[in-house]
């Protein structure tokens, strides 16, 4: 039996990826600049139809910037809530693909896609219990276990928990437009830009931008280590990529543990904690081919 071709669509707030593939290969990688809905999703069902140059396609794995609705048994799942990007509030991406291209469409946040490709995509090295947090325009968490997104009504939100204040960050009022200073309104990018006129990388390691960071990322990463207990929490996203912030916020989280949890508090259990990507840049669009996958066997099993 062939091998499916699927579209692989990483649906970001700045940008669109997309990657048509086929013998399970990644193709070349196309890039739409998100704008208004109508423009962005034509540019996208163009883009494909090119790839596929007359052929067909056996499904469509979406990881998309949220919130957005992912239960498959919900009529609304696939539509994207409230949201300042764009007028996207109210798309629903899921419908818009089945539509175009009359094949199933599998659907998740970004995040929970890009967790899914770092658990999984490496079947020799597979992680049973991971977390994904990306830090960039936003902050996200998505939780795999056993091979399998980790849901409740909804993806998760942790990354609108209110956390403890840094001793020299206090008069900060943060940009969450829900919260103000949860750790998405602390740590996201545009915290850092509102906070000090620039990005963390414009900042020697010394200058305290950097400890703020990882302080708030750090407790981020132990609220996840108390409530989850995974194996692997991946930092992926441009401001976790920042030189040294990843070891910083390993040492805030085992500050914050308190040696709570004695498999951390060693060298070797909070580095193997406190991960960067396995698979770089390309965790959501491997993840979005995932989805497509999963899309696939969800309707086989349904017609056996
Ligand atoms: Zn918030």
């Amino acid at each position: 039996m062939a091998l499916p071709t699927i579209a692989a669509v990483e649906a970001g707030g700045t940008k669109f990826v997309i990657s048509v593939t086929r013998e399970n290969r990644l193709g070349k990688s196309i890039s739409v600049p998100t704008s208004d809905p109508e423009t962005t999703l034509a540019s996208v069902i163009g883009a494909i139809k090119r790839e596929l140059r007359g052929g067909s396609l056996d499904a469509v794995g979406i990881a998309s910037f949220g919130p957005i609705n992912v239960d498959t048994t919900s009529t609304s799942c696939g539509r994207i809530g409230a949201t300042p990007k764009l007028g996207c509030s109210g798309i629903n991406l899921r419908e818009y693909f089945q539509s175009a291209f009359s094949c199933p469409v599998g659907i998740e946040s970004d995040v929970n896609g890009a967790a899914l490709a770092e658990a999984t995509w490496d079947i020799e090295q597979p992680i049973d219990h991971l977390a994904y947090v990306t830090v960039g325009t936003g902050i996200g968490v998505g939780i795999v276990h056993s091979g399998s997104i980790t849901n409740g009504t909804s993806h998760p939100e942790i990354d609108h928990i209110r956390v403890p204040r840094h001793s020299d960050d206090l008069s900060f009022t943060g940009v969450c437009p829900f919260h103000g200073d949860c750790v998405e309104g602390l740590a996201s990018g545009p915290a850092i830009f509102e906070r000090w006129q620039s990005t963390l990388s414009d900042h020697s390691q010394d200058h305290i931008a950097h400890d703020i960071e990882a302080f708030y990322l750090g407790q981020l990463a132990a609220n996840i280590a108390l409530h989850h207990r995974p194996e692997v929490i991946i930092f992926g996203g441009g401001v976790s990529q920042t030189v040294g912030l990843i070891p910083r916020i390993r040492e805030e989280c085992q500050s914050v543990l308190s040696a709570y949890l004695p498999n951390l508090d060693t060298p070797t259990g909070i580095s193997s904690l406190i991960q960067a990507p396995r698979l770089g840049e390309e965790s959501g669009i491997r993840g979005a081919l995932m989805l497509g996958k999963t899309a696939i066997e969800a309707t086989q099993r349904h017609c056996t």
